[in-house]
């Protein structure tokens, strides 16, 4: 019983922070599932400024779940434009297009669920969003795990590797029942702008009395090394008469799939000429493309269809910006 008037006390604490120092957010101005869902979508591989010109460009778009899915997944990707990440995009169309189904027919009748098992099924959604989706939209006490909260849990418990399992445990210690979705936002708020991993904020934390990590808190948690693999591509851009490029849409299974693009990685450069190289970094992958240029008989207008960031450089290699 002592545990938990301790965690009790904490969990207040942690909650009073957040209502004085929490940003304001534009969806943590809403109640609608469909909206926080798509915020933590968007979040999972955005920074939180860029996120919200993607969450205001459209949820404004697509007010609803069911407007999203009656509509075709390329307007959704021209909007994610620049955001990276795109299989999140047609996953999230998929999302909609299955919640909106009639019951009936295995779908949700356009109701986000509110269960996190039910959420866990859904098409890009894994742990995390699930438990954020289910205590912010619903009220679920499911303790989230994201990077923020391993960071923060790794100090507090002065592990440097702490499992899965006891970083749950730990969230969930802190979870006010009445208000589980604010205790999540609010260990992740922490993580973002108290606890950071360079210069931990500890005079000004909630959590200072009772962790055990602060004495070297940059040295946690354990720091795994970047292994990123360099990888060597060929781009090949060819431009009609007019000046506009030969662009296809990428199958939905490989790099940028379902963008357009120029052809990219085993082209032909037999006889092209040579415009120069480009870097462009990915989460697990730092690309290097060497741009060649050709000739076609009929391109299109890249405005007219989503392309990838990388594709808009290799672009504006060859054609200018
Ligand atoms: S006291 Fe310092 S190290 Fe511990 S949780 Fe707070 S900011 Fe992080």
């Amino acid at each position: 019983m002592a545990k938990t008037s301790i965690d009790h006390e904490l969990s207040l604490s942690l909650l009073g922070w957040y209502d004085r120092e929490k940003r304001d957010l534009p969806w943590r101005n809403t109640r609608d599932p469909w909206l926080i869902l798509l915020s933590e979508v968007i979040l999972q591989q955005t920074q939180v400024s860029r996120g919200m010109l993607y969450w205001e460009r459209i949820s404004e778009r697509f007010p609803t779940v069911k407007s999203l899915a009656r509509s075709d997944v390329d307007e959704l990707l021209l909007l994610w434009q620049g955001a990276g990440y795109y299989s999140r995009a047609r996953r999230l169309h998929a999302l909609a297009v299955i919640v909106s189904m009639d019951v009936a027919d295995g779908g949700y009748g356009g109701n986000i669920p509110s269960e996190y098992e039910e959420l866990v099924k859904l098409p890009g959604i894994g742990p995390y969003t699930a438990a954020a989706v289910a205590s912010i939209a619903f009220q679920t006490p499911v303790p989230v795990v994201d990077g923020n909260v391993k960071r923060v849990a790794s100090r507090f418990l002065a592990d440097p590797n702490p499992s899965p399992k006891a970083i749950r445990t730990w969230g969930q210690s802190l979870l006010h029942r009445g208000r589980p979705g604010d205790s999540n936002q609010a260990l992740m708020e922490l993580g973002a702008l108290v606890c950071r991993p360079r210069k931990p904020k500890c005079e000004s934390c909630p959590l200072s009395i009772r962790c055990l990590g602060q004495e070297n808190a940059e040295s946690l948690p354990k720091r795994k090394k970047n292994m990123k693999k360099i990888e060597r591509i060929d781009a090949l851009v060819m431009v009609d008469p007019s000046g506009l490029p030969f662009l296809k849409r990428r199958a939905s299974n490989v790099r940028f799939g379902g963008l357009w693009g120029p052809p990219m990685g085993d082209v032909d450069t037999e006889d092209k000429e040579k415009i120069g190289e480009i870097s462009h970094q990915l989460s697990h992958r730092d690309l290097r493309v060497t741009v060649w240029k050709g000739t076609c008989s009929k391109g299109i207008d890249p405005k007219s269809v989503p392309i990838s960031n990388l594709d808009i450089k290799i672009l504006s290699m060859v054609l200018g910006p």
